[in-house]
């Protein structure tokens, strides 16, 4: 018989829960901003074929550095943001999630403190916990916007060794102007901290909206944050980069990072997709317009909608979200309960799942046509 035991868990992890929003197989899956489409044939075919001649080479490690992968990174931001960024300069990791934990373990840990605005991201918490980094945070303005003056007061009084900006921002789809950025930067750079821009959800945001690449030269303890988790429709994959403005940093990064991180079957696959970039940006095109759409159709049903540069939409606002996100959820659509209370998010899907999506809300406003439901009433101003 064995004694009874109590695995030795750290103190700060005992009773935690792990992370997830619910997989569900519902009709209309609209909940962790996913690229609704499925990949098209002719790069499905491609990346078969890289993946047969990566496996063939399967019992040797992959290359370490993913050098070859690191390049193409590097061309693909000059051709979609107009800034050249070598591979020296270029981090790769399984998601952006993993590159911003290397991150924290490069310039977080104890005695160390990270802070950002509020609401956002809500797995930046679990990196800092990871690595023993303290964590704080400083509300974002009513609009979701950062208070530029609160922000660099922030960053010159608390002395943090990283600073992450988020933009746009999750889950609110908020994009930082340039100028915010570089203030904050600046004030960053005078007490010797990192600015981490996550930009996960760069290629949805509007024309003219610039992405942060552009003020690496500017600022070296800059790095950005880019995935093809969103984007790129490969969420499966499990591919994240950075681009830094030193490139002390990807030296620090290959120190902390797990030995042969990158599988040699997803650097095929990443460089494959990266082959068919056309493909890809004519659904990032359709999603925008989708979500452009979505946006102004949520006003008209007399919704807040917080303005978005993503492939999401924050918006609400419901005395109790729970109900309505049950009740869409109970016709087939499900969506994210996040950010403040009272707001919902929902991920831009095919124009069919938005549509979907439309019709159920329809009915759970209690104005659709047809089919019955449980307010019934059509001229209620409840919004649940
Ligand atoms: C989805 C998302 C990521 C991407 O995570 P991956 O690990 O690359 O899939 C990063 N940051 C934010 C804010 C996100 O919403």
């Amino acid at each position: 018989m064995n004694a009874p035991f109590t695995p030795p868990i750290r103190e700060d992890l005992v009773g935690i829960q792990s992370y997830g929003a619910p997989q569900l197989d519902v009709p209309a899956r609209l909940n962790v901003n996913e690229n609704p489409f499925s990949l098209p044939p002719e790069l499905t075919r491609a990346m078969g074929e890289a993946v047969a001649a990566a496996a063939e080479h399967l019992n040797r490690y992959p290359d370490r550095d993913a050098e070859r992968l690191r390049r193409a990174l590097g061309i693909y931001i000059e051709e979609e943001s107009g800034v050249r960024v070598p591979a020296s300069r270029v981090w790769a990791a399984n998601g952006s999630n993993e590159v911003m934990h290397h991150l924290f373990l490069a310039f977080g840990g104890p005695g160390r403190l990270a802070i950002t605005f509020d609401p956002t991201y809500s797995m930046y918490p679990e990196y800092a916990r990871d690595t023993f980094t303290a964590y704080e945070t400083f509300p974002r303005r009513a609009d979701f916007g950062i208070d530029v003056p609160d922000a660099v007061d922030a960053v010159l009084t608390r002395r943090p060794s990283l600073v992450l900006l988020t933009s746009p921002n999750n889950p609110t789809g908020t994009a930082l102007p340039a100028g915010d950025i570089r203030a904050i930067a600046t004030a960053a750079l005078a007490v010797g901290a990192m600015v981490i821009v996550d930009e996960a959800y760069a290629e949805f945001r509007h024309a003219g909206v610039p992405s942060a690449v552009t003020l690496l030269a500017d600022y070296p303890n800059l790095v950005v944050t880019r995935t093809m988790s969103k984007a790129f429709a490969l969420a499966g994959a499990r591919l994240g980069y950075a681009l830094v403005a030193d490139p002390r940093v990807v030296d620090t990064l290959k120190v902390v990072r797990l030995p042969y991180h990158l599988s040699g079957v997803t650097q095929a696959v990443a460089l494959a997709a990266l082959d068919h970039v056309d493909v890809l940006q004519a659904q990032v095109a359709l999603l925008r317009e989708e979500r452009d759409t979505l946006a102004g159709w949520l006003v008209e049903q007399g919704l807040t909608v917080s303005p978005s540069d993503a492939n999401f939409i924050l918006f609400g606002t419901f005395e109790d979200r729970a109900v309505v996100w049950q009740a869409l959820l109970d016709r087939g659509v499900l969506i994210r309960q996040t950010g403040p209370d009272g707001w919902l998010r929902v991920s831009i899907g095919t124009p069919e799942e938005n549509g979907m999506f439309r019709q159920a809300l329809l009915q759970v406003l209690g104005r659709a046509d047809g089919t019955p439901d449980e307010s019934g009433s059509d001229d209620q101003e409840g919004r649940e």
